[in-house]
């Protein structure tokens, strides 16, 4: 089989290096990928939100099967135009990427669905949204309708930083995003995210994952793409995760399956969990970076079989091989990031160090050149293992980010406290 992947971030070179173990992969693709993808597969230049343009180097290259990565390419509609070339695709319709796309569409698809979650109110002019926010009061949570790479969310912890809040919103600090503007009750409990494929009409949970969002140790600082993931989620116990099954992820998508737009793909649940009981903070159409990476270490080769069988709605008859095992990835940015931070920076140390079942780097930022590898963003490695415990994984992906030599990044070494404490 001849598959392309889209994408080029710590997610998708884990997901190739899924694919890439499978033997059912002939030839594998990643457009554009990065530094470690290519060393693993073949990589190529492609605007990935166009969709004709990917359809055709698709049928070009005799691609058999075409996997999407991020959001963006799904939210335009990528998937479809792959499909209406015949190809197999997996990922959501642009109709069906509308549940990470607008908030107030997903709020909308809970309440017909009964599903668990925030009370909320959703407002197209200012006004209106300051009156909700001075009936309901403080803390609440106001939120820009559209995709805005996870900055278009303020916990407000007074009416004032939620009137403030909208005030940017409505004035375009968002573009388009803030046009619409969602302001829900504060929810308050552990969070925690579920991974569930969906073939349009069955589903299939293949594993748990809580992350770290904030740069610095102890959950402090400001919010960051993601500092590090740990797999399985303890807090989301099996009891949890039946019910948010049942109160949650079947509701909706029959929702979705009954208005004609069938979910197909992996859905990223964000749940809540409070005295026993999970809520949707969020959908996203697509893996969590750097969740998938601890998803792929545990999964590895079986990944691409259930993909595919989401893929080909065959997912009733797909089950998950769980190993009883944990996986960690600790992420390693450039010094300055979230904020500004430099590029070009000489990092050291990968070639020494083990590559196999239990130890990965995935490169999420970065190029070779003249045979050195450079860093090129601000997360730039997802230093990645797994244990038998999660102190065992934990050990293990220290002792890889203790050999890698870059003094222009930082870590955290508190991945995984909450889980450990
Ligand atoms: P991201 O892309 O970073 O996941 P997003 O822009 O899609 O974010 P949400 O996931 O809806 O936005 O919110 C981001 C974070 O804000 C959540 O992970 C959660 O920590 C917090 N949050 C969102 N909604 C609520 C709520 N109603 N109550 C409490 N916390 C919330």
């Amino acid at each position: 089989m001849n598959i392309l992947i889209l994408g080029s971030g710590g997610r998708e070179h884990a997901l190739a290096w899924a694919v890439m173990q499978n033997p059912k992969c002939d030839k594998l693709i990643v457009a554009p990928g990065n530094a470690g993808i290519a060393q693993i597969a073949d990589c190529a230049t492609l605007d990935i939100e166009n969709g004709g343009a990917v359809a055709n180097f698709a049928e070009e290259n005799a691609i058999d099967f075409v996997i999407v990565g991020p959001e963006a390419p799904l939210a335009s509609g990528v998937a479809d135009r792959l499909r209406e070339a015949g190809l197999l695709v997996f990922g959501p319709s642009e109709a069906a990427a509308r549940l990470e796309a607008s908030k107030s569409f997903t709020k909308e698809v809970c309440d017909a669905a009964n599903a668990p979650t925030a009370g909320y109110g959703h407002f197209t002019d200012a006004g209106a949204a300051k009156a909700h926010v001075r009936k309901h009061g403080a803390p609440t949570v106001v939120k820009a309708d559209g995709l805005a790479a996870g900055k278009g969310v303020i916990i407000a912890m007074s009416e004032d930083e939620a009137i403030a809040a909208i005030d940017d919103m409505f004035g375009g600090a968002f573009g388009g995003a803030g046009a619409e503007v969602v302001i829900e009750e504060f929810m308050e409990g552990e969070e925690a995210s579920l991974f569930v494929l969906v073939d349009g009409e069955d589903v299939l949970a293949i594993g748990s994952a809580q992350d770290h969002k904030r740069v610095g140790e102890g959950d402090t600082g400001p919010n960051t793409g993601g500092m590090g993931a740990y797999s399985p989620a303890p807090v989301l116990t099996a009891e949890i995760e039946a019910r948010a099954m049942e109160e949650i992820v079947k509701p909706t998508m029959k929702v979705m399956s009954d208005r004609g737009m069938p979910y197909q793909g992996v859905l990223y649940a964000g749940l809540m969990i409070k005295d026993g009981l999970p809520r949707l903070v969020e959908y996203n159409v697509r893996f969590g970076d750097p969740e998938c990476q601890v998803l792929m270490m545990r999964l590895g080769a079986q990944a691409l079989d259930l993909m595919q069988a989401a893929a080909e709605g065959r997912l009733a008859e797909a089950q998950v091989n769980w190993a009883d095992d944990h996986a960690i990835t600790v992420v390693m940015a450039a010094n300055g990031y979230p904020g500004a931070y430099e590029k070009g920076t000489e990092i050291k140390g990968l070639n020494s160090l083990p590559e196999d079942s239990s130890n990965m780097v995935f490169h999420a930022g970065t190029k070779r050149e003249t045979g050195k590898v450079l860093a090129t963003g601000g997360r730039v490695l997802n230093v990645t293992a797994r244990g038998d415990t999660l102190q065992e994984a934990r050990n293990r992906a220290y002792a890889m980010v203790d050999q890698i030599d870059w003094s222009e990044g930082f870590h955290r070494r508190d991945i995984g406290w909450r889980a450990l404490d």
